[in-house]
C-alpha cells in the first residue's frame, strides 16, 4: 500500500493512519510528527520549524522534501507507506512524484478525508495526546472524566493540547490549508488518483468507508 491521506487539520488524518498500518503493515509517514520530535530533541530542524509551526504556517518545501526523502529511503517502506500530513502544497506533489519513480514506487491512492469546518474547529480545539504515549484523543468524545484509551498501557497518563491547536491558531492553519493544500484535490483528481472519504461520525464507521475506498488493497 502506497498512499497518501490528504484532508484539513483535525480530518482524522492520523488517528485513521494509526487505525491502517496494523492491519496493513506498513509505516504511517507524518511530517507533523516528525518536525514535533525534532522540535522535542533541540535539533537544528527543530528550531527552525518550532515558529513555524506554532504560527499555524508551513515549513518551507526544501527542507520538508529533505525529511521526505530520508524517512522514504528507510527499509522499514519497503512494502509501502501511509503518508499523513504530507504532501501540502504542489510543489511537494510535483516533488513526491519525481522521488517516488526514482524509488520505482509510484503512488496507488490519494484518500481526501472530507469534514465540514465547524466539526474541523471542534475537533481541533478538543484534541489532546497523551504525553506518555502518544496516543490522540478528543475532550468532547471522551471527557477527561473517562479515562483515556492508553490508561492501561500508560502508567501515568498526562494529556497536552498541541501548541497550534490552540484557537488562534487553528484559523490560521484552515487558512493555509485552503491557500496551499487545497488544490491538491484538483491535482490528484486530474491524474486519477484520487477518492474521496465522508471522514464525520463514528471513528470505526470512517475506518469501514477508508477501507472500502482502498478497495481491498494490501
Ligand atoms: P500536522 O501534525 O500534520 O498538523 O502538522 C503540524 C505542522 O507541521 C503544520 O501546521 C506545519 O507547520 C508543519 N508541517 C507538517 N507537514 C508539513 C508539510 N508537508 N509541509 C509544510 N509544513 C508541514
Amino acid at each position: 500500500m502506497r498512499i497518501v491521506l490528504l484532508g484539513a487539520p483535525g480530518s482524522g488524518k492520523g488517528t485513521q493512519a494509526q487505525r491502517l498500518i496494523n492491519r496493513h503493515q506498513v509505516p504511517q509517514i507524518s511530517t507533523g510528527d516528525l518536525l514535533r520530535a525534532a522540535v522535542a530533541a533541540g535539533t537544528a530542524l527543530g528550531l527552525h520549524a518550532k515558529a513555524i509551526m506554532d504560527a499555524g504556517k508551513l515549513v518551507d518545501d526544501a527542507t520538508m522534501l529533505g525529511i521526505i526523502r530520508e524517512r522514504l529511503s528507510q527499509p522499514d517502506c519497503a512494502n509501502g507507506f501511509i503518508l499523513d500530513g504530507f504532501p501540502r502544497t504542489i510543489p511537494q506533489a510535483d516533488a513526491l512524484a519525481v522521488l517516488l519513480a526514482e524509488l520505482g514506487c509510484p503512488l496507488e491512492a490519494v484518500v481526501l478525508m472530507q469534514v465540514d469546518s465547524e466539526q474541523l474547529f471542534r475537533r481541533l480545539t478538543g484534541r489532546r495526546t497523551c504525553q506518555a504515549c502518544g496516543a490522540v484523543f478528543n475532550v468532547y468524545t471522551a471527557p477527561p472524566s473517562v479515562p483515556p484509551p492508553c490508561a492501561g498501557r500508560c502508567e501515568t497518563p498526562a494529556l497536552f493540547q498541541r501548541p497550534d491547536d490552540s484557537e488562534a491558531t487553528i484559523g490560521k492553519r484552515l487558512e493555509v490549508y485552503d491557500a496551499q493544500t487545497r488544490p491538491l484535490i484538483e491535482y490528484y483528481g486530474a491524474r486519477g488518483l484520487l477518492a474521496r472519504v465522508d471522514a464525520e461520525g463514528h471513528i470505526d464507521e470512517v475506518t469501514a468507508r477508508l477501507e472500502a475506498a482502498l478497495g481491498g488493497r494490501p
